[in-house]
């Protein structure tokens, strides 16, 4: 028999309703609060691979993500007049039935609207303070009365109210990798069919994308900083005021999406950041996704990882009488699988936004003739599926700690 029966999960983005999906399956009640009004739709593509795509099978929400996958054909760079100058097509790039590439505001869709059935969802509200007292643990929110819970987790991404809480200050866990990453939604004035168009600057990188049933296109910015005094905690006019001192007037099409971003409902900026902590949990409160664990947007594993992660901690808490025993199961199983995927090189980053003008040319060249850069991508490739496959869902319980 459980000793959890109700949790507070903060945060209904990917992580969230897939915990609260596992949770119900196990007999647990879950409530969520999340601090927008409703899902926050946005975001890029995101990848589903390895165990992550068995945990999706498993939520019976596997066919409706094939349904909605991103279809993409090739990626092209263009120069500053448009001119395609190097591209790959991403049936290179990872692929197979391991593999699935969705736009992150269906992703979020899909694994919400089955979970308002039977989760509780408080929205437009925030967690402000968290008392753990024996065996419970009191949730003071922003908006709601408190309330107390068996358990508290913390899904609440990259920069978790959950964690400050309960751990402590960002600034200790947080390892910035040098870049900002601005993803939003504008019209597809370049009438694109699955294919993106990529620009550099140096250390900059631009582009945009379709997907066959999109409505708009994707943009994206990506922009190599040494810290930009915070940029991703200030408010969104200064980060687009950021991104406009960045990107304007250096052709392609950087000035029209510049345009269209103001005009953009879902605009998206934050740092390119990895989370890591020694331990997720303390107490009767945990960590699950971004929160915990986060690999970084560019290593493409973040959604992987909180998809997984929210299968193993409430299979944990079904199979253990002592929710310790179950958390530190959590972690135990956990472990091995984040540092191997958060291993997994930020490769993104040098192909998107190369520092330097040289390494625009040497990339470009490199993707024309083929040879090692595409040997190495493809060795990166087998790097980060063996990473993606490196947890059994179905794994005897753990020693006991
Ligand atoms: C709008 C958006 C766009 C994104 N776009 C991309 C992308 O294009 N590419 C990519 O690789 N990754 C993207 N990410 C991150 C990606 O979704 C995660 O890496 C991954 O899916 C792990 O999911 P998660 O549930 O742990 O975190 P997230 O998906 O970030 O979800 C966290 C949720 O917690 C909510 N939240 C935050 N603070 C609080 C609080 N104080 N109280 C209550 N709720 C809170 C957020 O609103 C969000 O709904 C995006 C995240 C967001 C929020």
């Amino acid at each position: 028999m459980t000793a959890v029966h109700d949790v507070l999960i903060s945060g209904a983005g990917v992580a969230g309703p897939a915990l609260a999906h596992w949770l119900h399956h196990h007999g647990i009640r879950a409530t969520v609060v999340e601090r927008a009004p409703a899902p926050r739709p946005g975001g890029y593509a995101v990848d589903l691979r390895g165990v992550a795509v068995d945990v999706a099978e498993r939520m019976g929400a596997l066919a409706e993500i094939r349904r909605g996958v991103t279809g993409m054909g090739r990626a092209s760079f263009v120069d500053s007049r448009g001119r395609r100058v190097a591209g790959f097509s991403s049936a290179d790039a990872l692929g197979g039935d391991r593999s699935l590439e969705i736009l992150r505001g269906d992703l979020v869709r899909i694994l919400h609207t089955p979970t308002e059935a039977y989760t509780e969802y408080l929205y437009d509200d925030t967690l402000t303070a968290l008392e753990q007292d024996g065996d419970r643990v009191r949730a003071t929110f922003e908006r709601t009365a408190p309330r107390t819970f068996d358990l508290v987790v913390g899904a609440d991404g990259l920069h978790s109210a959950t964690r400050r809480i309960a751990f402590g200050p960002e600034e200790r866990y947080a390892r910035f990798l040098g870049a900002h990453i601005s993803i939003f939604t504008i019209p597809d004035h370049l009438g694109l069919d699955r294919e993106a168009r990529l620009f550099n600057a140096p250390g900059r990188g631009s582009g945009m994308y379709r997907t066959p049933r999109a409505e708009g296109a994707k943009a994206i910015f990506i922009v190599r900083s040494a810290g930009a005094g915070g940029i991703d905690r200030r408010p969104p006019a200064e980060q687009r005021a950021y991104l406009r001192a960045e990107f304007g007037g250096l052709g392609w099409e950087n000035d029209r999406i510049l345009d269209a971003m103001d005009a953009s409902g879902d605009f998206y900026f934050d740092s390119v950041t990895r989370i890591h902590m020694d331990t997720w949990s303390r107490g009767r409160i945990t960590l699950l996704g971004d929160a915990g664990y986060c690999p970084s947007p560019m290593s493409g594993q973040g959604t992987s990882l909180a998809l997984v992660g929210a299968y193993v901690l409430a299979a944990e808490l079904a199979r253990h009488g002592r929710a310790e025993d179950a958390l530190a199961a959590y972690g135990a199983r956990m472990r091995p699988y984040v540092d191997a995927n958060q291993a997994v090189a930020d490769a993104g980053l040098a192909v998107l936004a190369p520092r330097t003008r040289r390494g625009i040319v040497l990339r470009n060249t490199a993707l024309r003739l083929g040879g090692p850069l595409v040997g190495l991508l493809g060795r990166l490739d087998r790097r980060l599926s063996d990473a993606a496959e490196g947890l059994d869902l179905d794994a005897p319980a753990p020693a006991r700690p």
